[in-house]
């Protein structure tokens, strides 16, 4: 069987990451991680005071299924998408990423994901810990302004209430955290290509990006 091709996608909150994977899924016909999911469900089911093996397990169940606007997140057939992606959730798995068991517990499953199965991978540490090997590695930033008028958009979308000056001091701790952490901080691989969207719709970090791909794969 041929080795099977892996694109990253890393950056902070909010940069259009999960957008531009989803998107690219549909295009290329891979599967999906979303990184960022495993970690807010091992945050969601800490909180329901699992322990750590509990935890594992349950995460081997999820689910991602790309959908025009959305990836869904399914557990055992259940959709779990609104019970993660909320604020909340996202200050406990960006706490608990910094600690050594729990990302230990994550590699593994991340790096036998859909094995033998084409893959766009998103996150933090994609293209630097989990997935060096990756044949395209993006990292994708905007500025913190930018990214939290998005995630404002997205979480109104999802009928959440939030408050965008709450918002920006969320994601710029997260942020902080992310990329001072010790274990697999927010950094680009080197060999990646960095692509700031402040001033790019997603149709055009898409159509970029595409172009890179086909030069990348030969298609
Ligand atoms: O991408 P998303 O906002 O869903 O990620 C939630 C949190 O999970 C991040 O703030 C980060 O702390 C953590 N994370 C991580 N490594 C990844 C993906 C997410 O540490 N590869």
């Amino acid at each position: 069987m041929s080795k099977r091709q892996i694109i990253t996608i890393d950056g902070p909150s909010a940069a259009g990451k999960g957008s531009l994977a989803r998107q690219l899924a549909l295009f290329l016909n891979f599967s999906i991680l979303d990184s960022g999911a495993l970690y807010r469900s091992y945050a969601f089911f800490y909180n329901k005071d699992l322990c750590q093996d509990e935890i594992k397990n349950e995460i081997k169940d999820l689910i991602f299924i790309p959908e025009e606007d959305d990836t869904k997140i399914l557990h055992k057939n259940i959709d779990i998408t609104g019970s993660i992606r909320n604020e909340k959730i996202a200050k406990v798995a960006s706490e608990l990423s910094a600690l050594s068991e729990t990302r230990k517990s994550l590699i593994d499953i991340q790096r036998n994901f859909m094995l033998n199965k084409n893959l766009i991978a998103d996150g933090r540490d994609m293209g630097t810990v989990v997935f060096p090997e990756a044949d395209l590695k993006i990292f994708l930033d905007a500025s913190p302004e930018i990214r939290a008028k998005r995630r404002y958009l997205e979480l109104q979308n999802r009928d959440q209430e939030v408050n965008m000056r709450d918002l920006i001091e969320d994601i710029e701790a997260r942020d902080l955290l992310d990329k001072t952490r010790a274990l697999s901080p927010l950094v680009p691989a080197d060999d990646s290509i960095i692509v700031d969207s402040s001033s790019m719709s997603l149709d055009e970090v898409l159509s970029f990006t595409k172009k890179l791909i086909k030069k990348e794969f030969n298609i």
